[in-house]
């Protein structure tokens, strides 16, 4: 059992360069970005390209998805996969997306379900469908690369439409 403090954390364990201006975190650059910032960025994309900005989000997410997926990895070999299941749902509620918790995950079936509650891109948003494309994409690309598989990821419930929280759904891709 790794205690709390050991854990890791993007809010204890980032660093901040003066020189470069970079925050620097697990050796990645991460930037603080204005919650507001980043839901105007969808619904402003939303707003010009209609559902065709859906599947452009998703891809997006997926590219980042399969880097901090890399990013993960090593942890998969420090700790039980319980706990490492755990440890990113905290890694990711540490970054402000909302309250995530890997609820489902199965390494032989290639199946996980990640809930976000107060997700980042659905907080205060108001939709007949879900939303977060970006972070389904995400999910999907995070998960390809811990259960090692061919996966796609379906947003299944989203606060946006009402739901208590975002749920995100991988399942191994159907041939
Ligand atoms: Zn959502």
């Amino acid at each position: 059992m790794i205690e709390k403090k050991d854990k890791p954390s993007f809010l204890r364990d980032a660093t901040l360069s003066e020189e470069t201006g970079e925050i620097r975190w697990r050796n990645t650059d991460m930037v603080v970005f204005h919650g507001i910032a980043l839901r105007t960025i969808f619904k402003a994309n939303r707003e010009l390209l209609g559902s065709g900005a859906d599947p452009i989000w998703y891809e997006a997410g997926r590219k980042v998805g399969l880097a901090d997926g890399e990013l993960l990895l090593p942890l998969k070999e420090e700790i039980p996969w319980v706990q490492f299941m755990q440890t990113i749902g905290e890694i990711f509620t540490s970054m402000g997306w909302g309250v995530c918790k890997v609820v489902l995950s199965d390494p032989d079936k290639k199946e996980a379900i990640v809930h976000i509650k107060n997700c980042a891109i659905s907080r205060g948003e108001i939709s007949d469908t879900a939303i977060c494309y970006y972070l389904a994409g995400a999910v999907e690309g995070i998960f390809r690369v811990l259960l090692n598989a061919d996966v796609v990821c379906r947003e299944t419930k989203c606060q946006a439409k009402g739901d208590p929280y975002c749920e995100f759904h991988v399942t191994r891709k159907l041939s």
